[in-house]
């Protein structure tokens, strides 16, 4: 069974303060995360390794976006998003 199997998934928007490395100005942007919150119960066709599996899943998120652009003006330039983590327990 997927792991997949495991989660309800669904996306959110947060927003972050974000550092530009080029102008050096601090500005909040919307990142896009996917939320996996765990399934009230297992599909009937879970298996014995299945169940472990799932009994050890957790709630988390994944970040989606990778790249944000800068939005002072005259810099522009594309963010790498090294501030926040790319998966995060809820
Ligand atoms: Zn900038």
């Amino acid at each position: 069974m997927d792991e997949r199997d495991f989660f309800i998934e669904k996306q959110e928007v947060r927003t972050h303060t974000i550092n530009c490395p080029s102008c050096r100005q601090a500005a909040e942007y919307q990142i896009r995360w996917l939320k996996r919150t765990k399934k009230p119960s297992l599909p009937p066709r879970a298996n014995e390794e299945d169940r472990i599996r799932f009994k050890a899943a957790r709630d988390y998120m994944v970040r989606i976006d990778d790249f944000v652009r800068c939005n002072t003006p005259r810099c522009g330039k594309r963010i790498e998003i090294t501030s926040l983590q790319t998966v995060a327990f809820l």
